[in-house]
């Protein structure tokens, strides 16, 4: 994520701000500029050939702080959802709030990376959220399964907004890692296998490389959650339920890599530079100009990437917290995750 501008004041300002700190502006995301936009009297700016207007969501309930600019009522974003929670269940709105705060990322770095994103209804092949609750009793994956991705379509469990049950379910999974934002990268891994791999020249060298994805799903998950990973998992996977079917293999180094450049963007931007030495690959060193988002080379990614994470342990660690980054990246998963990088830029 980058650091971005105050268009008013010129001070630095997040992507989650709706107003500048510096000097009280009301400022808002403008997607297709990548760039913060500041709404005149009028409640218009223009910015990148576009006039641009706040979202209906904009600072109210549920706190969006992007504009839109092709006349619809609602942000690219917001679009994205189909179905909302109940608003008139206590504490839903405390959830949705922080599932569109973390869409709002997910969609960023698409939009960064030139993938498409369009919402269902507007385009073919188009993307939607339902955000769901369900009663405790079913909050389970081993049983009905909320979560999940199915032609465009990806359902979250509302419960995994609230930091309690997440817990409780990361531990009941033997997760290291389970955040919203992981399931939201994963699911749409699910939704970009389908536009990008399904029915391209990728299918070969993904079967190659993750393993045949006709293999029977249901049975697959079955024994994952009756036997486990093989206990070699960390050579091949980037993660234990990455091993359950060669969907899951893809989803998992699909999130992986998304939070490699997320992160990387977001280091970069504050000056976090750790310029790896590395014998005899000078031409890794990355210059000014080096974008983890764009078409740059996949070794100079991993290179600047596995120190930045060894930073960030240490970091949380500093501060008696969990490492924030519990992986760990062998060959076989960095060549997954150099196919999810080919694959995304071969596609811009
Ligand atoms: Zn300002
Ligand atoms: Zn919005
Ligand atoms: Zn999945």
């Amino acid at each position: 994520m980058k650091l971005f501008d105050c268009p008013c004041c010129g001070a630095t300002v997040h992507f989650t701000n709706s107003l500048c700190t510096a000097c009280g502006a009301e400022i808002g995301y403008a997607p297709g500029a990548d760039a913060m936009v500041a709404p005149g009297p009028d409640g218009t700016v223009t910015a990148n050939g576009q006039t641009w207007r706040k979202c209906t969501h904009y600072a109210q309930l549920m706190g969006c702080n992007w504009m839109v600019s092709d006349g619809q009522p609602f942000c690219l974003s917001c679009r994205l959802s189909r179905t909302i929670p109940d608003l008139s269940v206590p504490h839903n709105l405390t959830l949705w709030k922080r599932l569109e705060e973390e869409k709002r990322r997910v969609v960023y770095t698409a939009l960064r990376l030139g993938l498409p994103v369009a919402p269902q209804g507007e385009a073919p092949g188009g993307l939607a959220f339902d955000f769901l609750a369900d009663s405790p009793a079913y909050f389970t994956e081993t049983g009905r399964v909320l979560t999940g991705h199915s032609a465009g379509l990806i359902t979250i469990n509302i419960a995994e907004a609230d930091p309690v049950a997440r817990e409780e379910m990361r531990a009941q999974m033997a997760e290291p890692y389970r955040t919203i934002l992981g399931h939201m990268r994963h699911e749409t891994g699910h939704y970009y296998w389908d536009r990008l791999v399904r029915d391209t020249g990728w299918l070969d060298p993904f079967r190659e490389l993750f393993g045949d994805e006709r293999a029977d799903y249901g049975q697959s998950l079955q024994s994952h959650y009756a036997r486990g990973a093989p206990a070699d998992w960390p050579q091949h996977h980037v993660s234990a339920y990455a091993a359950s079917h060669p969907w899951e293999d893809w989803a998992e180094s699909w999130s992986h890599y998304l939070h490699m450049v997320d992160t990387l963007e977001t280091a970069w931007a504050f000056g976090l530079r750790l310029e790896p030495r590395l014998a005899g690959h000078d031409a890794l060193a990355a210059g000014p100009g080096f974008d983890p988002c764009g078409p740059v080379d996949f070794d100079a990614l991993v290179a600047q990437w596995l120190p930045v994470t060894v930073a960030l342990n240490a970091l949380n660690a500093s501060m008696g917290h969990e490492p924030a980054y519990p992986f760990t990246l062998g060959p076989a998963v960095q060549d997954k995750l150099r196919f999810v990088h080919d694959v995304i830029h071969g596609h811009s």
